[in-house]
């Protein structure tokens, strides 16, 4: 029984391979078709199939490589179920590719869907999940104890600074996320993005992350109630230090105005 990384060359992002009695899982695998035909060749050489693909959440990077396992059963969040089968991650991944010239074999699709706070029958594992809400609305975290493995999606990066859909839902969650890594800690913690941690690693990137988005409200609506102008309070948000740098440029300004959004809607 064994639990392997792969790290894509675009944003260090994170594939899994779970193999155990010559079954295999594949989490987010991707992200090209090379990159996810080394996943391939690894659970070959371990004598094992690809029997399920599951998927974090629903962005492109992460679903990208679905296609690529037309046997196996593709498993997710309901709400990341939903996305998939609006079609609207097929066509980011077609417009992605062609930036990024990338090639990506086929579609994501739909086989099967994990409602979030149960442990599922998963091949040969038993996969708890848990809703990570935040980076985006439908995130799911992965749960295999025989592996003692954690996996989270775009949340706890050292890569990354958190990337926020909705802040108040991104601070639940890594609260949740600060209390299971100190009262129930994984082995081994795997972010979206960037290297594998552990517990205590992670635990300090969550308690960074949440001083941010906590730092970020503080500013954005303590500004709007001594001035209450958006553009102020616009300011304020932006004087805030994401914790850590990140590749992609204006997700910092982005979350100033998610945040100015939450608390005063345009
Ligand atoms: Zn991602």
């Amino acid at each position: 029984m064994q639990v392997e990384r792969f790290e894509s060359a675009l944003w260090q992002t994170s594939s899994l391979l779970l193999v155990a009695d010559g079954e295999a899982i594949a989490i987010d695998p991707g992200i090209s078709r090379q990159e996810v035909e080394r996943l391939t060749a690894h659970a070959d050489e371990l004598g094992a199939r690809v029997t399920h693909v599951l998927a974090t959440h629903a962005d492109w990077d992460h679903v990208c490589g679905i296609g690529a396992f037309p046997e196996a059963v593709a498993a997710m969040g309901p709400l990341t179920a939903d996305a998939v089968a609006s079609g609207g991650p097929a066509e980011l991944i077609a417009r992605r590719a062609s930036e990024h010239g990338l090639d990506i074999v086929g579609e994501p699709r739909v086989d099967r869907r994990l409602a979030a706070g149960l442990a599922h029958d998963v091949g040969p594992f038993i996969v708890e999940t848990t809703a990570l809400a935040g980076h985006t609305p439908y995130g799911l975290g992965y749960r295999v104890r025989s592996l003692d493995v954690l996996v989270v999606g775009d949340h706890l990066s050292s890569v990354e600074f958190p990337f926020v859909s909705d802040t108040a839902a991104y601070r639940f969650t890594l609260a949740g996320l600060i209390d299971l890594l100190r009262h129930d800690p994984p082995g081994l913690v795997v972010p979206g993005h960037g290297p594998p941690l552990s517990a205590g690693q992670a635990l300090e990137i969550a308690e960074a992350d949440l001083s941010y988005l906590r730092a970020l409200r503080d500013a954005v609506g303590g500004a709007l109630a001594t001035a209450g102008d958006r553009e102020q309070a616009r300011e304020a948000g932006l004087v805030v230090e994401p914790p850590r740098p990140a590749e992609t440029t204006g997700a910092h300004a982005a979350n100033v105005d998610t945040q100015l959004e939450e608390l005063r809607a345009a």
